[in-house]
């Protein structure tokens, strides 16, 4: 059996770095979710267009091939804004779900995977062994997004960053397809006063407790 271990949060919650930590402890094979909405905004961004047709993004997502994708171009801030409207396309939504469940085919010879994004534990794996909701306070979150940005080269204002954050905050809470909340069943953890290494000590001992 392949138990998946689902993460949701907002953006900058640590999420991310906490899903990579327990991917490579357990040997699990880790899915970005992120990353496949923020592929597809790559492509809609390269083809110029500025005004979003659902039908074209569709088309990006079904020839989507990560194999041809820069992941290092991903974290910029227009392609923070583009992932985020465009996420609200329930096609797209329907495409890259089913992009996700064949992760967890294409690993069905491993004990577990890691999965983490917006609607891991409600929509995409709501069966999920072990789900767990990230957050943090959201000028912490700001912070750790502006050094990401900052690292990326990007000349970017803090306040802008808050500014940014917030509405990507209220889009993928309050779109009406799969928005981002937590599972009733979900585990949260608040990673505002936590060090990396606390938040990934909590989150394992959940996962003994299951594993176990
Ligand atoms: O997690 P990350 O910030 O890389 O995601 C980029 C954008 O993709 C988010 O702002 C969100 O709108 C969207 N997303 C989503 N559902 C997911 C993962 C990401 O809507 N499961």
């Amino acid at each position: 059996m392949t138990i998946v271990i689902a993460i949701d949060g907002p953006a900058g919650s640590g999420k991310g770095t906490i899903a990579k930590k327990i991917s490579s402890f357990y040997n699990f094979p880790h899915l970005d979710s992120g990353i496949l909405y923020r592929s597809v905004a790559y492509l809609c961004h390269k083809s110029g267009e500025k005004i979003f047709d659902e039908k074209n993004v569709l088309r990006y997502a079904q020839n989507l091939n990560l194999d041809n994708i820069d992941i290092d171009k991903l974290r910029t801030e227009n392609i923070d804004e583009i992932s985020s409207k465009i996420s609200s396309f329930s096609s797209l939504r329907e495409s890259l779900k089913t992009f996700q469940l064949n992760f967890k085919k294409i690993h069905s010879d491993k004990s577990g995977i890691v999965v983490d994004g917006r609607d891991i534990t409600t929509v995409i794996f709501p069966d999920a062994e072990i789900k767990f909701y990230i957050t943090a306070s959201l000028k912490d979150r700001a912070n750790r997004r502006f050094e990401e940005l900052v690292l990326n080269n990007s000349k970017i204002d803090k306040k802008l960053v808050i500014k940014e954050l917030q509405k990507r905050d209220q889009r993928d809470m309050e779109r009406s397809t799969a928005p981002l909340k937590i599972a009733k069943d979900a585990i949260v953890i608040d990673t505002s006063n936590l060090t990396i290494e606390e938040v990934n000590s909590k989150v394992q001992r959940e996962i003994e407790k299951v594993i176990k």
